[in-house]
């Protein structure tokens, strides 16, 4: 059986319009009276547009002195949004010829070596302000911060020398969300500054390595001096990574004053030597079984068994509860 489907009875309700009751249109308020005021304009005065002195412009000071900051730049004015063209030249004594306020600044209109012109009141002074001659400042020495990696649990992964496979190494390393350090040739950042710059946006350290991989041992003075002030990271990392391991008390008398610690590592995977026959699962091995607090990795950049070998390596290291950063 089915239900009589019974239709709704029309819901709009019936109106009954009476046609005298037009309804008239509330009028709209007058435009002139806006609820919230207007905020009083700030005059804008320009000193160019600024005339002679008028009858009604007062004067009370004789004489006044550009103050000392104001230089000859032209410099804008606080909340004016206007600028005074700096026309005098610090502590110059300025004959006041009349002032007039506008706004609620006093303008004074002055006259210098037969010039006159309008010059603000925050850019005076009444009396001569006494230049105290600047103390010596030895020239800024180009420092790198400080850098101290290690330390909690942290292990820190770093990778030296340059190489085809920065690319896969960096891919690696940014799927785990690790942070590592690169040591790069000076002569190899130089030609991938992209490279260089994926390496510090996502959070890697770009520090130095000599600019040509050069024994420092081997160099005269000049020589360790030039291969580290061209090595990557000059001004941003303070460590030196030697190459070869190769450094001395002259050496790193040289590196000290340029700002640089020598920072060499704890776990050795020799992977440049590609001497595994079973590749990448040796570098693991090498890694995951020294593995230690604090301890720094060394890789290298060139090596594909690296490359191939990271992933896993972040894996294993993580499970550890290692923190994979610098
Ligand atoms: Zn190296």
């Amino acid at each position: 059986m089915t239900a009589a489907f019974t239709p709704e009875t029309n819901p709009t309700p019936t109106r009954t319009i009476e046609p005298t009751e037009t309804p008239t249109p509330t009028p709209l308020p007058e435009p002139t009276s806006t609820p919230t005021p207007e905020p009083t304009p700030v005059p804008t005065p320009n000193p160019a547009n600024l005339a002679d002195c008028r009858p009604e412009d007062s004067k009370e000071k004789e004489e006044l002195y550009a103050e000392p900051a104001v230089g000859t730049r032209k410099r804008p004015l606080p909340y004016l949004e206007s600028e005074y063209d700096g026309r005098a030249a610090r502590n110059t004594k300025l004959s006041v010829e009349c002032q007039r306020t506008i706004g609620d600044m006093v303008w004074y209109r002055v006259s210098d070596a037969g010039e006159s012109f309008w010059i603000p009141q925050i850019y005076t002074s009444d009396n001569p302000v006494p230049v105290v001659p600047k103390e010596a400042v030895p020239p800024p020495v180009q420092q790198p911060p400080e850098v101290r990696p290690g330390g909690g649990n942290k292990i820190v992964l770093t990778f030296d020398d340059s190489g085809p496979f920065a690319q896969g190494i960096l891919d690696a390393m940014a799927q785990y969300g690790a942070k590592g350090i690169f040591f790069p040739n000076g002569n190899w950042a130089n030609a991938n500054p992209a490279l260089i710059e994926r390496m510090k946006n996502e959070g890697h350290l770009v520090c130095n390595h000599t600019y040509s991989h050069a024994n420092l041992t081997t160099l005269s003075s000049d020589g360790v001096r030039y291969e580290i002030s061209n090595g990557a990271g000059v001004g941003s990392c303070n460590l030196l990574r030697p190459p070869y391991g190769a450094h001395n008390a002259s050496v790193d008398a040289i590196a000290a004053g340029l700002g640089y610690q020598i920072y060499m590592w704890d776990i050795d995977t020799r992977d440049w030597a590609r001497r595994y026959d079973s590749g990448d699962q040796e570098i693991l091995n090498i890694v995951l079984s020294q593995a230690r607090p604090g301890a720094v990795v060394l890789m290298h950049m060139h090596v594909d068994q690296t490359s191939e070998a990271l992933p896993k390596m972040l894996e294993g290291l993580k499970a550890a509860g290692y923190e994979l950063s610098w």
